[in-house]
């Protein structure tokens, strides 16, 4: 039996912004970025139908390693790098391309030469200051690992930490440019490629493509910037989220619905209640009066959300009946704008998706 809940990812979409993000790219190489299930949509389905990019990106082994048994080819990137010397191996044996960030690493590799990586990544910190090595020591750091008998090419990384702040903003955002420079000083005269920007890089920064870029949020088109603060983009929403209507009930004035019963009817009114909550990964800290699209019109959630139900108060016009599909976010209503009501970022929507879910994927693969 089909499940109520589902998500259906249009891959059309979902190529058409990797079409977009190389529009931006001009020359740069592009990785995709398929962490955490592709942000939520799947990363097998998506890498699939991401095939014609030059290369991936996750944030672990166990994630690069799904990708090559899988029968992904191209590089990828292992943004965390590998955590001890069982990981290096992989790394070693699948050819990914692992982020140097820390000493520890440059300690592993070298009692592994000379079987070492095909490919590495050395990442420096130049504000974001998560992961990465001092820039400062940049040379050094360059020179201890040239010297490793064994070594595959060396690129070099860093990572933005407000290019989200958008670039046609009245205060100008320095800190990114501030970023940029720290970089290109940290790194200057070392022969590599370089890569800088994430999806809000790429659109707003152009000082910062270089030689590979990594978009990841515009690929499952939701925008990159905070608060609307950014170009309009063309992208389209690859998950569109939605469920049934399974009852509707009439509600006289001052009757509370839901958990709590800290919303209450405004007046006689119908409540539709939708087959999709908490469980299946609809934030439950989403506040009465979220929008909710039925049969085009957006309605408005009232009352708490519950694990497998959600309720949204129907204006009298509006034309609806059971079975009917309500959608809480993708075609018609932007993911951006639900998680602004639940002060989150579509990110952490999109990623928290259940596998409760039923996945429905259409549109075509690449030849
Ligand atoms: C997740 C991630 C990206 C992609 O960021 P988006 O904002 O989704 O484009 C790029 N680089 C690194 C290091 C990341 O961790």
């Amino acid at each position: 039996m089909q499940r109520t809940a589902i998500a259906a990812i249009d891959l059309n979409s979902l190529r058409h912004n990797l079409a977009i993000s190389r529009l931006y790219a001009g020359d740069s190489k592009i990785m995709c970025v398929v962490k955490a299930n592709a942000y939520g949509h799947g990363m097998l389905r998506i890498a699939d139908a991401l095939r014609d990019t030059d290369g991936f990106a996750v944030a672990c082994v166990d994630e690069a390693l799904e990708l090559r048994r899988h029968g992904i080819q191209q590089p990828i990137t292992v943004f965390q790098g590998f955590h001890n010397k069982c990981e290096l191996e992989t790394c070693v044996t699948h050819l990914l391309w692992p982020v140097l960030h820390h000493s520890f690493q440059l300690a592993l590799l070298e009692d592994a030469a000379p079987a070492l990586p095909a490919g590495v990544w050395l990442k420096f910190a130049t504000g974001m200051n998560r992961l990465g090595f001092d820039s400062s020591e940049a040379k050094t750091i360059w020179q201890r690992l040239k010297s490793l008998n064994g070594i595959g090419d060396i690129r070099l990384m860093t990572h933005m930490a407000r290019a989200d702040e958008g670039a046609d903003v009245d205060v100008k955002n320095d800190f990114t440019v501030e970023q940029i420079n720290r970089f290109e000083i940290a790194t200057e005269g070392l022969v590599a490629d370089r890569s800088l920007a994430n999806s809000a890089a790429l659109i707003a920064w152009p000082a910062s493509r270089a030689h590979w870029v990594r978009p990841g949020i515009m690929l499952y088109g939701a925008s990159p910037f905070i608060e609307g603060r950014g170009p309009n983009l063309d992208l389209k929403p690859v998950m569109t989220l939605g469920s049934r209507i399974i009852a509707i009930n009439h509600r006289k004035k001052g009757e509370p619905v839901g958990y709590g019963g800290d919303w209450t009817c405004p007046r006689d009114m119908r409540i539709a209640v939708v087959a999709i909550g908490y469980g299946d990964g609809y934030p439950r800290s989403a506040p009465s009066g979220t929008p909710v699209l039925i049969n085009g019109r957006r309605a408005a959630l009232a009352g708490r959300v519950s694990m497998d139900l959600l309720t949204v108060a129907l204006e009298d016009d509006l034309p609806v009946a059971i079975g009917d599909e309500a959608i809480l976010w993708g075609q018609g209503l932007p993911v951006d704008e639900i998680a602004r009501h639940v002060c989150t970022i579509s990110y952490e929507l999109l990623c928290n998706v259940s596998n409760r879910v039923h996945f429905l994927y259409h549109g075509t693969n690449p030849a």
